[in-house]
């Protein structure tokens, strides 16, 4: 653990020393009127960088520099942005432990997922550098006296908005796309942990990226990411955040037309019937809600287990959430790290005292943890006797804390599961095809699982309903987010 944490503090020297400033048209620029702000690591709450605290007039000096290199990046060649883009994927490769140990001690996630979160965000660049060259192919449609040819082009300059939960994979998983369409980008992170950003760009500048074809403004949602999503030469907004954010970003980009993507909030249900592989279950069911803080967005945070296993189950899965290492993020033993900030930390110790209120059972867990350096360690816990009116089983606590529910049979567990506003994810566990199929056809859910926890096929269509967003990335989809589609229809 000391070896990590030396290494960290070498990677973060820089941060500490010479803080973030925004990057635009390829320059380092401080905020416009000066401003900083502080971000704080979870593990002992000590400040990492003084970070450029950008408003509408760098949001409108980063679109202004998104604006001028768009033509030439929307027709530089797909081969050339193919190859540009597996470069980007080499050197995130190379920087790998760099980017992976900044990220843990700016969210607090724990080495053991940040390692492959990294290599993650290579494997996105190259999946879709690979898919460049035909990101503007379409078809032909014949009728009497005309051919019809369907292309499309990338959309303009974009505005991409991200989460602190896992910045830097979810950050490749929007731009890869859109830099791959031939958009130009204006990069605003969450304020919690907007380290890895800054990396990002700088490799993908490094790479041999043209400047300003991807600008990066750091500050709050309230200002910078307020006057990105009303900025007139941004065409699209592509979001992954909080529900009720998308819902403000909706209002604030009206007034410009935005096309919006939002990938947002979920209450995911695990749903474990009896004839189910219990062991299996149970093993997915803790990796799903404790694996990554339980700060992430697929995370089953209910789990909906048959009435004739639910004590026997509860049990499992109560006993493997106690075993589970909380520690220093760097440890590579540690699942929970510290949540991402005190803020957070005290939303999610408030949700025990609201299930003892509501009358649930905290089985595990249920308090905070006193870990190295005295951060935001919550203990992976386990509220049992729960029902669905209770606002445990509603609200989506966003750290690592499941709530048990019973049902008595596959009617009352599809109700119970789709009794919520979000729709994001769901996860079936049952040795029985023919009721699979039945039940994964009435969940309501943009991605389901069956009989395994979240394992991604890139070309799978990732989003969710309700609540949960609006659009789907991955494979062709995020193509179409951030491209137009145009017709020609030639007479014959
Ligand atoms: P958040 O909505 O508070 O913030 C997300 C980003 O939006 C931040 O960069 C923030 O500065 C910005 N923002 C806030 N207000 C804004 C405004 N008015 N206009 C423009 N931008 C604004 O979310 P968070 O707390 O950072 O992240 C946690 C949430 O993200 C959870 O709800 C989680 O489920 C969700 N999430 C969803 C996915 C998914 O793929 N569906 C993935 C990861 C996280």
């Amino acid at each position: 653990l000391q070896e990590n944490i030396d290494k960290a503090e070498c990677h973060l020297a820089r941060f500490k020393e010479k803080g973030v400033l925004n990057r635009i048209g390829g320059e380092d620029i401080p905020a416009a009127d000066n401003a900083t702000f502080e971000t704080i690591s979870p593990v002992d709450l000590k400040p990492l960088a003084g970070v450029a605290h950008g408003k509408a007039a760098d949001i409108d000096r980063a679109a202004k520099a998104a604006q001028a290199a768009f033509p030439q990046w929307a027709e530089t060649p797909g081969d050339a942005r193919k190859k540009l883009l597996h470069k980007v994927a080499d050197a995130i490769v190379a920087r790998a432990e760099e980017i992976a140990f900044v990220e843990c001690m700016d969210t607090g996630q724990s080495l053991k997922f940040m390692a492959k979160a990294a290599l993650r965000g290579a494997e996105n660049f190259r999946f879709y550098a690979d898919r460049a060259p035909e990101a503007r192919d379409g078809k032909s449609l014949r009728t009497d006296g005309q051919v019809n040819i369907t292309t499309r082009v990338p959309i303009g300059p974009v505005g991409i908005i991200t989460p602190w939960n896992t910045p830097f994979m979810l950050s490749t998983w929007k731009i890869a796309p859109a830099l791959a369409a031939g958009c130009t980008i204006v990069h605003k992170p969450a304020e919690f942990s907007p380290l890895t950003a800054r990396l990002l760009i700088e490799i993908a500048e490094e790479a041999g990226l043209p400047r300003g074809v991807w600008n990066l403004v750091n500050g709050f949602g309230e200002d910078a990411g307020k006057a990105l999503t009303e900025h007139p030469l941004i065409k699209a907004i592509g979001f992954v955040g909080e529900s009720r954010t998308g819902s403000m970003i909706m209002k604030q980009g009206a007034d410009t037309l935005k096309r919006v993507h939002f990938e947002l909030g979920g209450k995911n249900p695990v749903i474990v019937f009896a004839d189910a592989d219990l062991e299996r279950a149970a093993d997915a069911a803790v990796f799903m809600i404790y694996s990554l803080n339980g700060e992430r967005c697929t995370s089953s945070s209910r789990l909906l287990v048959e009435a004739s296993i639910y004590d026997k189950f509860t049990a499992i899965v109560g006993e493997k959430a106690s075993r589970i290492k909380v520690g220093h993020p760097l440890d590579p033993e540690t699942v929970i790290g510290p949540l991402i900030h005190p803020v957070h930390e005290t939303k999610v110790l408030e949700y025990m005292e609201i299930a003892r209120s509501e009358g649930a059972t905290i089985a595990t867990g249920g308090h905070k943890v006193d870990g190295p350096g005295g951060g935001c360690y919550v203990a992976p816990t386990l509220f049992t006797g729960a029902n669905n009116r209770m606002r445990i089983a509603q609200e989506e606590i966003f750290g690592p804390v499941l709530t048990a529910i019973p049902f008595k049979d596959e009617a009352e567990a599809l109700a119970l599961a789709n009794d919520v506003q979000y729709g994001l994810t769901g996860y079936l566990w049952t040795a029985d095809v023919t009721r699979a199929f039945r039940f994964t056809d009435r969940l309501q859910a943009g991605m389901i699982w069956v009989n395994s926890e979240n394992v991604r096929h890139l070309p799978t269509p990732f989003g969710g309903v309700k609540s949960s967003g609006i659009g789907r990335d991955g494979g062709d989809w995020s193509f179409d987010f951030y491209m137009e589609t145009k017709n020609v229809a030639f007479a014959t």
